[in-house]
């Protein structure tokens, strides 16, 4: 076994065995995450590989489990001191609120050095706005982000703008969400096209493992279309009092004093010339912007919120034969290897009346023609005779950007950079953060009736990262050590055949959570974890087998 392949042993199941604890948002060990965020969370990764390849086998597994047990400990003290601090009037000045924030986000921004003794009192007191004005805040893209935000906004009575230039926009997508985001976000369901309870993994000699035999029957992947479930969220936001413009946002004005609004420019669709292709140029005053126009975002280049690494996410929806769809109704396929991608995976997901078929990449993005065509040619007997409907690209964030939050505005969704890496989950993600900044503003402006700053907004970022914080942490380092060689792309399939992994899996995807941790079940995965890199690490791969 080579020394790489060894480390990678080694950081699998240090990874592995404390995986379900880390994978559960809000467990003991996930404040950890507060503590990390964007180049602390690569830090926080390069410490913990270092880490994991220095120390011995044998008690790699118990000894990451109690150091990152440990750090999770430290993190919920530090998390109770700064409850405390928060909680005393003026206490700790700005520097108090910082805790937890990347390390761009705890330098001041310029609007903050700017007025700083003003910004301890606005903290504090929060400006109570003339009567009968509310905060005016503006949502700038009308995804699951923006709209779920826009909704918990207007329905507490802050005056809201949700500015979406597409109004059908399809955006490119599998669509799969998580069972909770059912009831979590009140949708029907009717919004789902189809009900995923099989999912195959299939290793790079096309090895076949079926996971998800541990769901239970009332428990399946929500597979939705794009335009039907951002529509939905659109309307309803707009139902419960935001004002919907269907208009481009062009850019925006920063406030050069403090108080002052931000002075946004569009294109409305809407007005008398809307019928025209630019539509009419109009303005927008408001004091709080939040950024949710995705991974290409104009609000975060307009606030130098900085850039983020993305992968290049190609897919093909294919309309293919009656009785190929068929084998497709209710099931999702994951493939790995070289040949689909060097650094991600490749799927065919079913949607409502086809099938969306691709791959992604960050370290090859020139090389995605090829990888396509290395999915098409694998999944090749169960998609021949497709017909290709549409093409489409479109980037995916990495991590999150240096900045999340500047002066009055804030990022949410893929403009901020929440796609998980491993999956590639982001729906669910936008709509969450979306829903918890509106709660944070909604809170500290006391419904609209006072003016929130920087601080107030942060506040949301401190929230995120101490809830998801670690999911994102787990996920990177899974890709890290599964999706780097073939030889530990087959140990990742071989792993999945376990009931045990299985079941963390689909807990902790369907419901963000973990139902409790077995310390038993994490010790035997990190043996099979060490036992099944090192035997495909020192084998002659196995022939390739043929699909049907
Ligand atoms: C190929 C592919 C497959 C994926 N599959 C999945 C999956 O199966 N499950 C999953 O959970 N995630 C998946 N993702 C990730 C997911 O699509 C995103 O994480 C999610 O859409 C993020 O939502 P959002 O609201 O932050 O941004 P977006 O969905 O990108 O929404 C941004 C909105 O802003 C609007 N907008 C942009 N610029 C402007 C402007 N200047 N003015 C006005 N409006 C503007 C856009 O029209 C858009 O409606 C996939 C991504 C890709 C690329």
């Amino acid at each position: 076994m080579s020394p790489a392949s060894l480390a990678s042993a080694v950081l699998a199941s240090a990874v592995l065995v404390p995986a379900s604890a880390f994978l559960t948002p809000g467990s003991a060990v996930a404040p950890a995450a507060a503590l990390r965020g964007g180049q602390q969370l690569q830090q926080q990764q390069a410490q913990a590989t270092q880490q994991s390849a220095s120390q011995n086998i044998s008690s790699t597994a118990p000894l990451a489990a109690a150091g990152l047990a440990a750090l999770g400990v430290a993190a919920a003290a530090a998390a109770s001191r700064r409850q405390s601090r928060r909680s005393a009037p003026l206490a700790g000045g700005s520097s108090a609120r910082l805790v937890g924030l990347t390390a761009a986000e705890k330098r001041p921004s310029t609007a903050a050095k700017r007025g700083s003794l003003d910004a301890k009192i606005i903290v504090c007191a929060g400006a109570r706005l003339p009567e009968g004005r509310k905060l005016r805040v503006a949502v700038v893209g009308g995804g699951p982000g923006g709209a779920c935000c826009a909704d918990s906004l207007a329905k507490e009575g802050i005056e809201t703008f949700l500015i979406e230039r597409k109004l059908d926009n399809c955006k490119p997508c599998g669509g799969a969400i998580p069972l909770c985001m059912l009831a979590e976000f009140d949708l029907p369901k009717e919004i789902v096209d189809r009900e995923v309870k099989k999912m195959t993994m299939i290793s790079p000699t096309n090895k076949e493992v079926q996971i998800g035999q541990t769901l239970k029957d009332h428990e399946y992947i929500g597979m939705v279309r794009r335009e039907v479930l951002d529509d939905f969220l659109r309307k309803r936001a707009s139902e419960n009092g935001a004002h919907l413009i269907n208009g481009l946002f062009l850019g925006m004005q920063l406030p050069q004093k403090k108080g002052e609004s931000y002075v946004l420019t569009y294109n409305d669709y809407n007005s008398a010339e809307g019928a025209s292709r630019t539509g009419e140029k109009k303005t927008l005053e408001v004091d709080v912007v939040i950024g949710a126009d995705g991974a290409n975002s104009r609000v975060a280049k307009d606030i130098g919120a900085g850039d983020y690494e993305y992968a290049i996410a190609f897919q093909e929806r294919m309309r293919i034969p009656d009785d190929k769809m068929e084998y497709y109704k209710d099931r999702a396929e994951m493939y790995v290897g070289e040949d689909v991608s060097p650094d991600f995976y490749a799927w065919v997901f079913p949607k409502c009346d086809h099938v969306a078929v691709g791959t992604g990449t960050v370290i090859d993005k020139k090389g995605i023609q090829k990888y396509q065509q290395g999915i098409r040619d694998r999944a090749a007997p169960r998609i021949a005779g497709g017909e290709v409907l549409r093409v489409e690209a479109h980037p995916i964030p990495e991590h999150p950007r240096p900045w999340r939050v500047k002066d009055r505005a804030a990022l949410i969704g893929d403009a901020a950079g929440y796609v998980t890496k491993c999956s590639g989950e982001g729906i669910y993600f936008a709509a969450k953060s979306g829903r918890m900044c509106a709660e944070r503003i909604v809170t500290n402006s006391e419904k609209g009736s006072r003016m929130i700053d920087e601080y107030d907004l942060k506040e949301y970022i401190r929230e995120w990262d101490a809830k998801y914080g670690a999911t994102y942490l787990v996920l990177d380092l899974l890709q890290k050590v599964f999706y780097t060689t073939d030889a530990q792309r087959e140990s990742f399939v071989e792993l999945c055949e376990e009931e045990y992994v299985q079941t963390v899996t689909f807990d902790s995807y369907l419901y963000k959570t973990v139902q409790g941790n077995n310390p038993v079940g994490d010790l035997k995965l990190g043996w099979k974890t060490l036992t099944s890199l090192w035997k495909n690490n020192n084998k002659k791969p196995d022939a390739m087998r043929t699909l049907v």
